[in-house]
């Protein structure tokens, strides 16, 4: 009897199964639809349990967000272990002529509810990744997308056909579980143990900046003998799960993790000028629990960066609220910040993008110039880096000003600083289209390791008097992005100058 059985109880999990079609069996083939919910979010904590979509703590989505005054959800990660397919002892299935029973099943795996997600107009385009090669799929970077993911009358789904029994795991975008945290914590303290590794005259140091809510260090990892000062965070929305690949990336080089310690002559010299402190994962706790953008009591760490005007009900950061962002915030006043970069994923628009802290009171001729610089240096060490393509900034500093409890905003105004928000893409990216493999943890890695290139570019200028820019090449300028990424089809939303600000919202 061939059975299907879906779960997401594992680590960054997130699914909840409505309802199995029945099994239709033609042959030596079976068919089966499955429907599927993305976790609604969980509407306010401790309310009317009536309020709650399905109630109950076994169904737990990011929880309801009291400065939004919304729900969020879109993040899903899942596995389903196959059984009862006629197999032989190597696992495979037997060729025709050996004794019957079903060879294959191909499952319909709808997501019902993707119509009422944080930003349903992402879909059309979203490809699916699936991995079968690992038992393990946190060990397993060789994820490939489902080319059948269709977005339909509000519902996302894709076919697969399944040959062999076990776990084929399903995600928005492949999970970076806690386990996996814990190791590259691990690998770096044990390079920095290693008699004669290279990092040690670095002053390399892993510390905690303090608890999450549920009890998960906020690490920071710093290590340089420059006196820049680079901060680096990623994963304030746990479900962008590439922001963290990107760490991993990034922390392997400065590290020298799986080159014996090693260090490159462009690490050396990065290192040589900058001081960095980076935070591989600021929202342990939503990551654990699977969430799209919160931590465990509903907080968006990236609108908790400074009480706003117009919302002083709304205090940020606090302990209660936003531990991650109260500890890191203050480590940053202690130390300073000449260069700013907070690692984020977004949902539509298939390109990796650079925001920046446009129109916000030190905005100017300088940062303009060097938020056009450094892309640029980026750019020329790495193809999937552009500048064209991204959110149209703010049209006024009244605007940005709404926005200064956004990370980027708040310091670099804060530092009087560089400071910039990197979105990597969901889907495939466009400027080196791959559609079997789309945006993956290869890639974002790669990103995360050319940081070094482009650091070392731009530092001359970071804290240059005068008008250095005079110097720069046309190619080097700032160029006022946009979101209108499609010749044809593409609707140009009203206005977003962030991912989680939809059209109704700004
Ligand atoms: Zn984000």
């Amino acid at each position: 009897m061939v059975k299907v059985s879906i779960t997401a109880a594992h680590d960054g999990g997130n699914i909840e199964v409505i309802s199995s079609g029945e099994t239709v069996i033609s042959g030596r083939t079976a068919k089966v639809t499955v429907i599927l919910h993305i976790k609604p979010g969980k509407f306010r904590p401790g309310g009317n349990e009536e309020d709650d979509w399905r109630g109950g703590a076994r169904r737990r989505g990011d929880v309801y967000t009291e400065f939004e005054k919304r729900s969020h959800s879109q993040y899903f990660s899942f596995r389903a272990f196959v059984s009862g397919l006629q197999t032989s002892s190597i696992g495979r299935v037997r060729e025709v002529g050996s004794d019957g029973g079903i060879k294959f099943i191909t499952v319909q795996y709808v997501i019902a509810n993707a119509h009422s997600v944080s930003f349903p107009e992402a879909w059309p385009g979203s490809t699916v990744c699936y991995t079968s090669g690992s038992l393990d799929p946190c060990d397993d970077d060789a994820w490939r997308r489902n080319p059948t993911t269709s977005y339909v009358d509000g519902k996302l789904t894709w076919s697969h056909v399944h040959d062999t029994n076990g776990s084929t795991f399903f995600c928005y975008w492949p999970p970076y579980t806690y386990g996996r945290h814990l190791r590259l914590i691990s690998d770096i303290s044990t390079q920095i143990s290693t008699r004669g590794s290279h990092c040690g005259r670095f002053n390399p140091v892993v510390e905690s900046l303090g608890l999450s809510l549920e009890g998960r260090e906020i690490e920071c990892i710093s290590i340089g003998n420059g006196k820049l000062i680079a901060w680096i965070q990623h994963r304030q929305h746990p479900g962008e799960t590439m922001a963290e690949f990107f760490a991993e990336g990034f922390l392997h080089r400065l590290f020298g993790v799986d080159k014996d310690g090693e260090l490159d002559e462009a690490t050396e010299g990065v290192l040589d000028r900058y001081r960095f402190y980076i935070v591989p994962n600021m929202c342990p706790d939503g990551s654990v629990r699977g969430h799209l953008r919160t931590n465990s009591v509903g907080a968006n760490l990236n609108r908790e960066w400074a009480t706003v005007s117009g919302r002083e009900d709304y205090e940020a950061p606090t302990m209660r609220r936003s531990p991650e962002v109260y500890a890191v915030l203050s480590k940053m006043d202690e130390t300073g910040c000449d260069f700013f970069l907070d690692v984020h994923g977004d949902e539509d628009i298939p390109y990796v993008f650079f925001s920046g802290a446009e129109k916000t009171p030190t905005w100017g001729d300088r940062l303009e110039n060097l938020h056009g610089y450094f892309i640029s240096c980026y750019q020329r060490v790495n193809s999937d880096v552009q500048k064209e393509i991204g959110y149209p900034p703010p049209d006024s500093m009244d605007d940005a000003l709404k926005y200064m409890n956004v990370a980027t905003n708040q310091i670099s105004t804060r530092f009087n600083c560089l400071g910039l928000t990197l979105e990597m893409p969901y889907k495939d990216c466009e400027t080196n289209p791959d559609p079997g493999r789309g945006f993956s943890i290869d890639r974002t890695k790669k990103l995360g390791a050319n940081l070094v290139e482009a650091l070392v570019d731009v530092h001359p200028y970071l804290r240059a008097g005068g008008e250095f820019w005079n110097a720069f090449s046309k190619e080097d300028k700032y160029v006022v992005p946009t979101d209108n990424y499609k010749e044809q089809g593409f609707v140009m939303l009203k206005k977003r100058f962030y991912s989680d600000v939809r059209p109704n919202d700004a």
